[in-house]
Order: structure tokens, then C-alpha cells, then sequence
């Protein structure tokens, strides 16, 4: 299991919210943030849609606005990953292969920083988003996935290895266990 090669303290997210749109993001930006690295799937649309509603278009501007680079960041592949990305204007990484540190090293050189404290993730999942920020450096807030019954197969899987880790945070760091807690059961 996943779980066992690595640390419970690398499965702990920065934050836990409900949805992207309740995060603080001007707080964010004083605390010294200035690049996003975006999951999308589940994060900003379910499974099944293939493009940004007005309301999430809106939201990126307003990301933009407060001086945020946002760079959109997914193991999905190209087509869906460069379609939903046009349609939002933003640059992408696809196949980002979370969570290892490809995409990582990828998204330093498309951003032009290597100074790993500007960036935050988000997403949806412990075992890909926050396990690979992590492991990487990156700290990541987890958000409640949009539609969990339209997950694909890979990601199924990964939600039984969460569970095992849940079961580990509940015992070891009760506290991020019940922000957890909150947004995902
Ligand atoms: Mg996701």
C-alpha cells in the first residue's frame, strides 16, 4: 500500500474547505503566495463536463486580479487538459503524474520560480494532490470533490488507500483528521 513508503504528516493538507470559491485567497497572497497550482478534475468540474462554467471563469479572473499565476495542473491527458485550459486562457500541465515530482519540475520551469514557498496546490485528492505537494514541498489545500460517483477507476483506487491514511490521521493528528472529516465523509 501507498501508505506505508511514506510518512502520515506528508498526507496533511494546509487547509481543508468546501469548495475552491471559499478559500482566502487574499490571505493566501499575503502570506506570500503567488502561484496556484490548480487541480481540475472534481476540483473545478465534475468528470463529466468538459468546460469551465461562467462562474468558474469569473473566478479565475478574479485569482488573476489579485496577481495570482495560476497554472492548471492534472494526471488527465492532453485533449481534456488543453480543452478545459483554452477555454479558461490559462497554461497547463497534463500528465502531471501526481504524486510524483515530474509535473513538479515541470510547473517550476513554466512559472520561472524555484522558490517552492510562493507556490500552494490545490485539489481534491490526499493521494495524488496534497500526498505530492507534499512530498514535493508544496503546500496544498483540499477540497471537497465535486461529484465522488463519477470518479474514474484509478481514482476509486485511490480513495481506498485514503481511507487507510484517514484511519492513521484519525489516530495520530485528530485535529486535521476532523477538518478532513468535514469535507469528506
Ligand atoms: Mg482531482
Amino acid at each position: 500500500m501507498l501508505q506505508l513508503f511514506y510518512s502520515i504528516t506528508k498526507f496533511i493538507p494546509y487547509d481543508c474547505y468546501q469548495d475552491v470559491f471559499s478559500i482566502n485567497y487574499n490571505k493566501l497572497y499575503e502570506d506570500g503566495k503567488r502561484i496556484i497550482l490548480m487541480d481540475i478534475d472534481n476540483t473545478l468540474i465534475p468528470y463529466d463536463q468538459d468546460l469551465p462554467s461562467p462562474k468558474i471563469k469569473d473566478f479565475i479572473e478574479k485569482l488573476k486580479k489579485i496577481g495570482f499565476k495560476i497554472i492548471l495542473f492534472s494526471n488527465n491527458g492532453y485533449n481534456r487538459v488543453s480543452k478545459f485550459s483554452e477555454a479558461c486562457s490559462l497554461p497547463f500541465i497534463n500528465n502531471a503524474v501526481k504524486p510524483f515530482g515530474k509535473g513538479y519540475r515541470k510547473a517550476l520551469k513554466l512559472a520561472k520560480s524555484n522558490n517552492l514557498s510562493e507556490y500552494i496546490g490545490i485539489g481534491d485528492q490526499l493521494m495524488t494532490d496534497v500526498l505530492g505537494g507534499n512530498r514535493f514541498g508544496i503546500e496544498v489545500i483540499l477540497v471537497r470533490p465535486l461529484k465522488k460517483r463519477s470518479e474514474k477507476w484509478y481514482t476509486k483506487i485511490n480513495r481506498i488507500n485514503e481511507r487507510h491514511v484517514l484511519r492513521k490521521l484519525k489516530n495520530s493528528h485528530s485535529e486535521i483528521y476532523k477538518k478532513i472529516e468535514g469535507i469528506y465523509l
